[in-house]
């Protein structure tokens, strides 16, 4: 997507949203707390300020790096001893702003939540128009392993698009040769994402959860009712961005719900996204800012400034 002036104030309005999220989120990450209510509450706080949610709130722990988001019937509680990586995207009319922090409830972890926020902070510090996005995976791959951690190879930061969260373009988080000659332009939105763990530094694919989108394919099979109501609210309000069956409670209660989705995904409707889980079974940390790239200047939309 190309930036016009326009479209900065609503990539800055969803950016200062989501800072709230995430930091709320974050403060709600305690013993006995149950990933549900944590993630219903981030993404209720999202439309009360006026953004909405650019995909479900991302739950993630321990071992698992990425893509976990409660089901509908989830009541998975926090013993007291995990690293959980609360991911949040706002959008304010399809202009998105990702954000992620990482809260480690065993007290063992401080160094490996630090290493991937000063390789955040690292990027923060030299992200300018025309950075090279291998100046970018060395730095937090240098960074990292200043800590003694690994990157993790196969997550990547993204260019992101209006009403689309992966625009093309990854940013890989270590330095990789083919992305040399591969700059951010002005009028680049940009995710970075460092992930570090005590594991092997790659995620596999785990079960399907509960994160979904359209794959824009005619269904394989007739619908029935609940699957045509579901299928037409995406369209409507989740467009090609991720959503969940908890969205859909409210119309269709919650078998429903969780029965639609899952027979349109089954007839080719939407894509499912697995978790993704450390090879190694390594712990894993995540720090995460969207930047926006103009002509003389970047702007850091999720950075909060005091
Ligand atoms: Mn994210
Ligand atoms: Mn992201």
């Amino acid at each position: 997507m190309f930036i016009e002036e326009t479209m900065v104030e609503k990539l800055v309005e969803a950016g200062r949203i989501a800072i709230g999220a995430r930091e709320h989120g974050a403060s709600l990450v305690k013993p006995g707390a149950s990933a549900r209510e944590v993630c219903e509450e981030v993404e209720d706080w999202i439309r009360r300020k006026g953004g909405e949610p650019a995909f479900p709130c991302n739950f993630s722990v321990d071992e698992v790096a990425a893509h976990y988001t409660p089901g509908v019937k989830d009541d998975i509680r926090l013993r007291g001893d995990e690293v959980v990586k609360i991911d949040v995207g706002v959008h304010v009319e399809g202009y998105i702003a990702d954000t992620a922090v990482t809260v480690d409830l065993s007290g063992k972890y401080n160094r490996l939540l630090e290493a991937a926020s000063k390789a955040l902070e690292a990027v923060v510090e030299i992200m300018k128009p025309g950075i090279r996005i291998y100046d970018i995976g060395k730095t937090v791959e240098n960074t990292i392993k200043r800590y003694g951690y690994k990157p993790v190879r196969n997550l990547t930061g993204h260019t992101i698009g209006h009403y689309l969260i992966h625009a093309g373009t990854t940013i890989p988080n270590y330095a990789d040769r083919t992305t040399f000659y591969k700059r951010l332009r002005p009028g680049t939105l940009v995710a970075v994402e460092p992930f570090a763990t005590n594991g092997k530094g790659l995620v596999k694919e785990g079960k399907i959860t509960n994160i979904y989108s359209l794959t824009g394919k005619r269904p394989r099979a007739k619908l029935n009712e609940a699957e045509s109501t579901a299928l037409s609210i995406i369209v409507e309000k989740y467009k090609t961005l991720p959503f969940t069956p908890r969205w859909l409670i409210g119309e269709l209660g919650e078998d429903k719900a969780e029965a639609a989705v899952r027979g349109l995904y089954m007839k080719g409707v939407l894509h499912g996204y697995p978790i993704l889980v450390e090879s190694g079974k390594g712990r894993v940390s995540q720090f995460e800012h969207t930047f926006l790239i103009l002509k003389d200047r970047v702007i850091v939309t999720t950075l909060k400034r005091d």
